[in-house]
């Protein structure tokens, strides 16, 4: 079993390569892939850069190209969910994009034909977090994440995309994702570290909270790994 790990920055998976030690390292279309060996398991990890159509393309290439079996997705979000405090962690049970948007022709947000709105994630793979959590003595949360090509740094916006799609955390990488497992049948996972509330203090809550977030993101990553390699 061959399990694809992806962030979308540098910062998401430097403490997953420390982890893993060894690796090897290979050059395709604009990014690099790692290759490694964990708890008996073969991975390829690797960052896609910031956005949807960054992502997409990593996760196509980890499957079609590396062979990827299985997707885990481990990195940070700003919060909706008042529940939800920096450092926090939300499982997505499933995603939407929130800046797709053809409603003038009387289609719903987030809506295009040929697709749905959200795309729910693999049952299995989010029961292993919960017990992964429970093992760990952690709490976890199970919810909606909304994605889109935007850094979300204002009340009005967040509060409508948490109304709009009942979401709990918001990102830029993950309903993309999404969209590519969906398609080439891949069951996939999205795990997401609080870094910020998504508001006007967004932006200095990131930069200070990127590392320790990506950090807790990054090392229930590696639990689960452990947990498929039994
Ligand atoms: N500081 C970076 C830009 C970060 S963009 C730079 O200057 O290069 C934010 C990244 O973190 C995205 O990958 C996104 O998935 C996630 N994220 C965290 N908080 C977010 C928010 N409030 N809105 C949108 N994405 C957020």
């Amino acid at each position: 079993m061959k399990i694809a790990i992806m962030g979308a920055m540098p910062e998401e998976i430097e403490p997953i390569l420390k982890k893993v030690g060894q690796y090897t390292s290979q050059e395709y279309a604009g990014n690099t892939y790692y290759e490694a060996q964990y708890a008996g398991v073969e991975l390829v990890i690797a960052y896609s850069k910031i956005g949807k159509v960054f992502s997409a393309l990593t996760a196509s290439t980890m499957i079609q190209k590396f062979g990827a079996q299985q997707l885990l997705f481990s990195g940070v979000a700003g919060g909706i969910n008042p529940k939800l405090k920096v450092g926090d962690i939300v499982v997505a049970t499933k995603l939407c994009q929130h800046d797709l948007d053809i409603t003038a022709f009387g289609h719903p947000y987030g809506f295009v034909p040929g697709g749905a709105v959200y795309i729910e994630t693999d049952k299995r793979l989010c029961n292993i977090a919960l017990s992964v959590a429970n093992s760990m003595n952690k709490k976890v949360l199970e919810g909606v994440i909304a994605t889109g090509d935007q850094f979300v740094a204002n009340e009005e916006r967040k509060n409508w995309i948490g109304t709009t799609f009942e979401a709990d955390a918001l990102e830029m990488e993950g309903g993309s994702v999404a969209v590519v497992c969906n398609a080439l049948d891949i069951p996939f996972f999205i795990l997401r570290a609080i870094s910020d509330a998504a508001d006007m203090d967004a932006s200095f809550s990131f930069d200070a909270f990127l590392e320790s977030s990506a950090e807790e993101s990054a090392e229930f990553i590696m639990k689960m790994v452990e947990e498929l390699g039994r």
